[in-house]
Parts: C-alpha cells; structure tokens; sequence
C-alpha cells in the first residue's frame, strides 16, 4: 500500500519545526522514517503535516563528559557502533545497539525516533529505563526534561506531547570495573526480540554487588527495571544461588502478553533464562563456574 497524501516540510531551525507542529494537531516528525514510513505505507497513521527533521542543527552529536554520555536525536545506530569511545564511557549502550535491526535500518534509524516509537521490544528505550536515563525535549511552551523511567508509558506511547520534539537522551556516567551484560533472544539476528535483557551492578569493597539495575524489554508494554530482581542482588556476591534467585524474581515479575510470536510462558521463561545468562556472563571474571558453564562470560561485562 502507499500512504495517504501529506504536505511536507522540513524546517531549517528547531523553533520553525515546534511551530510547525503546535500549528497542526495532524503534523508528525519524521527522522529516519524507519518505523514511522511503514506505518503510513499500512495506513495504520495518516498524518497531514510531515516535519522532517533532516536540517535541524545540533542534534546528530555525541557528547562525552564528567556527566555522562549526551545522544542527539539525530544520532544513528551506526553512529553509536562506529564511536569506539562508547566501548569505555558506555559499553552496555553499544552492546544492546549492536543488536538494533539490520545494516540499512542501522544506517538511518535514530535515537529520538526509537524512543518516540516506543517499540516495547525496542533495545534503546530499554537502556535508557535501565541506566536512569533522562529525555530532552522542546515544545511549544519550552524545553523539559523527562527521567525515562516515567516516559514510557504503553506500546508505542510515551508521554510525549503533539508538538514536542525529543532533542537529547542523556546517560548518567559509567564508571570504570563495573559489571553488566547484555542478552536478549529474537528468531533472526537483527529481528526485534522476544525479550531482552540489561543489567548492572558495580562491587563494593568486598566485591559485593552494589546499585544493581537490571532491565527488561520484549516482556512487557514497555520497558521496566525489575526491582525484586535487584533486590535478589543488592548487597550479595554474585554467585550462583544468588543468579538463580535474581533470575526466578525476574520471572516472576514479568507479565508478557500472548501473541503471535511467543506465548507469555515461553516469554516469561525467557526472561529467567536470559537474567541468569547476563549475570554469569557479568560476575565472570570473579564466579566460579560449573564446568559446562564456563563458556559464558567474556570478561567484565558482554553483549
Ligand atoms: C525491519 C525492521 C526491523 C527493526 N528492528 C529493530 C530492532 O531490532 N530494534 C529496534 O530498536 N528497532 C528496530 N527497528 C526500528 C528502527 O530502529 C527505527 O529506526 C527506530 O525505531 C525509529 O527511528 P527513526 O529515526 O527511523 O524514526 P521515524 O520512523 O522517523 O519516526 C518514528 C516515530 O518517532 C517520531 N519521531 C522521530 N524523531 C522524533 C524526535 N526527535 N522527536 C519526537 N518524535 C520523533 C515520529 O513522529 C514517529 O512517530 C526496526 C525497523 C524495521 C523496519
């Protein structure tokens, strides 16, 4: 199918793009067009205004600093795969990308068009729930600033308004020695996953974990940290018993829908299979491993 007919138009400034939008309750941004063209071409949206964000300045950088790891919305998967400082200031971030689609849709999807999609499977809004992450965004009465934690709020809804654009998403700092992994389990490599996995933790002093975050995406209407989980951590060495506990809260915890592709079982199921994997892979370099299990890890952390 085609799309029904829309005007277009593609601002030269942020403010002229905020008008544009503010001015008709049917206009809608389009960055990469990798998930919003398909939804036009099944008619599932038709909006009459199409605000392409192409020309818009100052939102396609990477920034790194004592604050953390600054993406703007324009920013590309490929970007954040081709930026080898992403492998020390955020090495879960590009693990997760690395798993984004395939090589074409790499090259044009962006940061803020994933997290305005809000696909549940999607892995970057799932990084951005896990890691405390914040959303910056412009609208017609101003910029704000959105924890992420609060920004998802349904498949494919978040809060944001009709007129505001994402311009930011902004990661706390990573320290150096922490300990994370990602895994999650799609049929094709670069499918959208059943579900997902992010985690966390930093040692203290006696190697015990610390300030665990462990996420899920696929598993839910969207993306969630899993706070039983993390409670299975805090404080603990990261062993064996305590993987398996970790990794049957996390089950526990998730409410999967049934759908065509995997039943809640089976997603449910998933879940605990992929927490334990994702922290033997992060504790290995300090977890003594079954024999047959010692495969797993790949240094501090792995995707
Ligand atoms: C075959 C296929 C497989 C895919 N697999 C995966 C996958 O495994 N994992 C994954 O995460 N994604 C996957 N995607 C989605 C892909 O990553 C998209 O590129 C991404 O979700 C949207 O980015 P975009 O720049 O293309 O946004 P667009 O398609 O241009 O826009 C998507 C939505 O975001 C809005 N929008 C865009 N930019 C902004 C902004 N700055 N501010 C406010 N609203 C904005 C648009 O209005 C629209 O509603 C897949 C897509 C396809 C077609």
């Amino acid at each position: 199918m085609k799309p029904a007919a829309f005007d277009y138009r593609a601002p030269a400034t942020l403010d002229e793009a905020v008008a544009l939008l503010a001015a008709d309750p049917g206009a809608k941004p389009i960055a990469g067009g990798q998930s919003l063209m398909p939804v036009l071409n099944f008619r599932l949206a038709a909006p009459s205004l199409l605000v392409d964000l192409r020309h818009l300045p100052g939102l396609g950088d990477i920034a790194i600093g004592p604050d953390g790891v600054r993406l703007g919305a324009k920013v590309r998967w490929r970007d954040i795969e081709d930026d080898a400082r992403l492998q020390i200031a955020h090495p879960l971030l590009r693990a997760a990308v690395g798993h984004v689609a395939h090589y074409q849709i790499r090259n044009r999807g962006t940061v803020g068009g994933s997290l305005a999609h809000a696909d549940p499977a999607a892995e970057l809004p799932g990084i951005a729930v896990t890691c405390d992450a914040a959303i910056a965004v412009v609208g017609a009465t101003g910029p704000r600033t959105i924890p992420a934690a609060v920004f998802f709020t349904g498949p494919l809804t978040t809060v944001l308004r009709p007129d505001e654009i994402i311009t930011e998403l902004r990661l706390p700092p990573w320290p150096t020695g922490r300990h994370w992994a990602f895994r999650e389990f799609a049929r094709r490599q670069g499918d959208f996953a059943l579900a997902g996995v992010a985690l966390y933790y930093d040692a203290d002093e006696r190697g015990r974990a610390s300030r665990p975050h462990v996420g899920v995406i696929g598993a839910c209407s969207w993306p969630h940290r899993l706070p039983m989980a993390e409670a299975a951590l805090a404080g603990r060495t990261i062993d064996e018993p305590t993987i398996r506990a970790a990794a049957e809260a996390a089950g526990a915890a998730v409410d999967p829908p049934d759908d065509l592709h995997a039943s809640a079982a089976y997603r449910r199921a998933l879940v605990t299979t992929l927490v334990e994997r994702a922290l033997r892979a992060a504790a290995a370099p300090t977890l003594t491993l079954p024999r047959d299990r010692g495969r797993e890890g790949r240094g501090r952390g792995s995707g």
